[in-house]
């Protein structure tokens, strides 16, 4: 199952094929896109018996018309420094704990946007994000994955002068400006994800379109095998503190490849497209404006 945010309502969606899950289930399920969250398995039993391409409810759309899939969440967690590689080239330790920032939920959009440049040093940061569906506390490492929805594509659209104000830094600002968290274009059920691909490890690529019609230019290209605290660590250690809600989000770190991390370093400049892909999850589009 793919849910996704079409124009405000919810929808179920395979391949260029919509289907407005309040209409075709009757109004036993909300057109409210957060609401998918609290009845997943509920939503997922209902799914599964059609074929969302056959439905004659179901309409072409454009991924240009989606929005946040998960557009008021409770709670955005991120994990700065969960690849070896991204500290590494960040010069600063492995840490022993997740080191667990917010993204304001002001700045999450769907996966096609624009983003403003907020100053000179805007960088990318391609992620696995994960929807927290029965959620709950004190969450068994072993249990880690029976707490997840499903997973998406994200970018951690990052300020690096706002992120590094300060001493001791806060993260949080510079991670939040208008449209800094764009996450989609679906979350993919971790049924429908592992038909056919391996949970545990997701080719995450990121690439940029210097100017319109420019070939592509690898940025970041790495595998969420190499997590450091892999999907089921965070649900433990989060929910050792936290409530995790349904619908929560975690953003689960960047592979190496960032702007600040090149030599010579490199941000974002308007007119560049940004292209954010995860294997079996979709693709992002961002085109930088200043
Ligand atoms: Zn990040």
């Amino acid at each position: 199952m793919r849910v996704a945010n079409l124009l405000g309502r919810s929808v179920l969606v395979s391949g260029a094929k919509a289907l407005d899950i309040e209409n075709a289930s009757g109004g036993r399920f909300s057109s409210e896109p957060q609401a998918a969250y609290e009845r997943w398995a509920e939503l997922l039993e209902w799914a599964a018996t059609f074929d969302v391409v056959e439905h004659p409810g179901s309409v072409t759309f454009d991924e240009a018309s989606l929005f946040a899939p998960v557009p008021r969440p409770r709670q955005v967690f991120a994990v700065g420094l969960n690849y070896a590689s991204h500290a590494s080239e960040s010069k600063l330790d492995v840490p022993e704990n997740p080191l667990v920032f917010t993204k304001f939920p002001s700045s999450l959009t769907g996966p096609v946007t624009e983003v403003r440049l907020t100053g000179d040093r805007v960088d990318w940061e391609a992620e696995l994000v994960v929807v927290i569906g029965a959620g709950g506390r004190d969450i068994p490492r072993a249990a880690g994955w029976d707490a997840v929805a499903g997973l998406t594509v994200g970018q951690d659209i990052s300020d690096r002068t706002v992120q590094n104000w300060g001493n001791p830094p806060q993260f949080n600002l510079g991670k939040s400006g208008q449209g800094f968290s764009p996450i989609g274009p679906a979350i993919v059920s971790l049924d429908e994800l592992t038909r056919s691909h391996d949970r545990n490890s997701l080719r995450i690529t990121c690439h940029v379109v210097d100017t319109p019609g420019a070939e592509r230019r690898s940025l970041q290209d790495g595998n969420t095998a190499d997590l450091m605290f892999p999907i089921p660590d965070l649900v433990a250690r989060l929910s050792a503190i936290v409530e995790l809600y349904p619908g929560d989000l975690i953003f689960t770190g960047t592979p190496a490849g960032v702007g600040l991390g090149r030599d010579p370093q490199e941000f974002l400049v308007a007119g560049q497209t940004l292209i954010t892909e995860i294997e079996g999850l979709g693709s992002l589009t961002q085109t930088i404006v200043s």
